[in-house]
């Protein structure tokens, strides 16, 4: 006769909701939005991915941002990226609109942010940004979006509006189930100190920015 202790562990892996909680933030023009996060159970990858709910209303095609989490930029306020201003914008779009911002866990396009410092590291030396993350035998872009269509579909969410100039996003959540009914751009957030950057993206990922009097600069 056995005596151990049998927990009930569910056997559905299903990712689904683990906790909901209020949090109120400020937004970049000083306002006050209030927003719901989530937390989740059973996401594939294991990883501490997030949703925050800003707005009234339930839309029937909800406006949704994929943000990837940028420690310089989203914190410190980084000029070498366009993070921090694009995560401020699509707040402030999400409080007035109503929709959700997902913070998928997968800094500098998936390599962390110790391998992201080593590639501005040779940025400094000349190369742009995926010359960089491949000279460090990484690809151009690591990031995965599997669980993102994992927390859409835990919150019911499988038809959305998606704020993004990047099409790989659209894709790839499409072939993951959601259906993207719509997509709005972003704001592009150009600087003397982003702008190579955001240059390589264009050229590298057809992300669909136009930027001011693009140069190449040496
Ligand atoms: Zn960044």
């Amino acid at each position: 006769m056995s005596t151990s202790c049998v927990h009930a562990v569910p056997l559905d892996k299903t990712p689904r909701v683990r906790t909901t909680a209020q949090l109120p933030i400020h937004l970049a023009d000083g306002r006050e939005a209030a927003g719901v996060m989530y937390s989740f159970h059973g996401l594939s990858d294991g990883k501490e991915h997030f949703v925050l709910r800003l707005g009234a209303g339930e839309a029937e095609a909800p406006l949704v941002r994929l943000h990837s989490e940028c420690t310089t930029g989203d914190v410190l306020g980084s000029a070498r990226c366009d993070c921090g201003p694009q995560l401020q914008e699509s707040l402030t779009r999400l409080h007035e609109e109503g929709g959700y911002l997902l913070y998928m866990r997968q800094e500098g396009r998936g390599i962390g942010l110790y391998a992201k410092l080593d590639a501005y590291r040779l940025q400094e030396q000349g190369h742009d940004t995926y010359a960089a993350n491949r000279a460090l035998g990484h690809g151009d872009d690591e990031r995965d979006y599997t669980a993102a269509a994992e927390m859409l579909k835990a919150l019911g969410l499988t038809r959305i509006t998606l704020i993004t100039n990047n099409p790989d996003k659209r894709a790839q959540l499409e072939a993951l189930g959601i259906e993207v009914a719509g997509v709005r751009p972003t704001g592009v957030f150009s600087g003397r100190h982003n702008l190579r950057y955001l240059e390589a993206k264009v050229r590298h990922t057809r992300h669909t920015l136009v930027l001011p009097g693009a140069t190449e600069e040496a």
